[in-house]
């Protein structure tokens, strides 16, 4: 129906490889929220939040990674990281009892930036399962 139709159309996009967004953010071209930042990652606030925290979690450096359908062998150490930053990022908004962290993979899953990123979501309850 037409909620089904307005999804797939928003996600309708594929992985090109081409630069996205993400890069200007990350070289603080365009400004972003700053969560959290280390040498590998960055972590910044959603600019469309669906829950009271969200926060998208990514790799500095793509590598490749423009989708978790990609990950090699060589992506392990910052996938961790990716994973281990988005626990920090949970701490530092108080929502370390309860919050999701979700990865849309493809134009099935509604990805609309192809740059590997982690949605950290909390702040309320949230519904299982989700949409
Ligand atoms: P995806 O749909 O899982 O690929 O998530 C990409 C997310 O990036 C979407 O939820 C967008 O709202 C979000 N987004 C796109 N551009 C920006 C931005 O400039 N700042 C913060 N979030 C953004």
């Amino acid at each position: 129906h037409n909620e089904e139709a307005a999804a797939k159309s928003a996600a309708a996009v594929a992985d090109t490889g081409a630069p996205t967004i993400f890069d200007k953010i990350i070289a603080k071209e365009i400004p972003s929220d700053i969560v959290y930042e280390d040498e590998n990652v960055l972590a910044f606030r959603e600019i469309n939040p669906q829950a009271p925290v969200h926060v998208l979690v990514i790799p500095k450096l793509r590598d490749g990674l423009t989708m978790l359908g990609n990950a090699e062998p060589r992506h392990v150490d910052v996938l961790g990281q990716l994973l281990h930053a988005s626990k920090i990022v949970a701490e530092k908004e108080g929502i370390l009892d309860g919050f999701r962290v979700v990865i849309n993979n493809g134009v099935e899953a509604c990805q609309s930036v192809y740059h590997l990123h982690l949605h950290v979501l909390g702040g309320r309850q949230l519904k299982w399962p989700p949409g």
